[in-house]
């Protein structure tokens, strides 16, 4: 499909394309984060309580994306979406709309819960390049959700179905349903439902769209 065609790209890319470029020092160097060699240097700049030393790779600096990137506290605090005309920072509510229906690639997702993990320093080089199969990045999880768009939409048909009876979200959740919500769904007919919700709790995508659904 020609509209999914977009070439490789960092997050720091991706999401600081636009600031004005800081002025960092002469010198070959590589950068820790995306490991790209670079003539221009920036200090390796990340707060005192850093606990992402993992995440980073062999290199002596960083480049000016990574830099960019490092130094906006909005990034961590906050949902966005990034896609080559910049970074939106987004509500809760305004989520499954985007998993639903996919920016233009390149694009990339990040979904905070508390706002105090960097839930995103693990997807340097995880730029979604389709709109169909992507990865997003969920603050808790030390990993990319990988989903495409046809989960997402069974998900959200399924979740919907279950919400508009009353299923909690914490059931959800954790696929242990209440006697109250067995008996129920018996009664009305859709312990299928129950029991496909069941099967994904405890998926990544799952609880992703636990979070975000209504
Ligand atoms: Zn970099």
């Amino acid at each position: 499909m020609g509209a999914d065609k977009a070439k490789a790209i960092t997050l720091s890319e991706l999401c600081t394309h636009i600031f004005p470029p800081p002025k960092g020092r002469k010198g070959k160097g590589v950068c820790v984060w995306c490991g790209k060699e670079v003539d221009e240097m920036f200090d390796i700049k990340v707060s005192d309580n850093f606990m992402g030393w993992c995440y980073f790779s062999f290199g002596d600096c960083m480049c000016r994306y990574c830099y960019a990137f490092f130094s906006k506290q909005s990034f961590r605090k906050k949902s966005w979406v990034a896609t080559k005309s910049g970074v939106k920072f987004i509500k809760r509510d305004e989520i499954m709309e985007l998993l639903l229906q996919p920016p233009k690639p390149p694009w990339f997702l990040y979904i905070t819960k508390t706002g105090q993990k960097q839930g995103w320093l693990h997807c340097i080089h995880k730029v979604n390049l389709s709109s169909f199969s992507f990865t997003v990045a969920f603050e808790p999880f030390d990993f990319p959700v990988q989903t495409n768009i046809s989960e997402v939409h069974a998900l959200h048909n399924l979740l919907s179905f279950l919400r508009e009876r009353k299923v909690t979200k914490t059931e959800l959740l954790t696929g242990v349903f209440k006697m109250k919500t067995y008996e129920r769904a018996i009664k009305e007919g859709y312990e299928e439902e129950l029991k496909r919700a069941k099967k994904y709790a405890g998926k990544g995508i799952w609880e992703v769209m636990c979070h975000v659904i209504k």
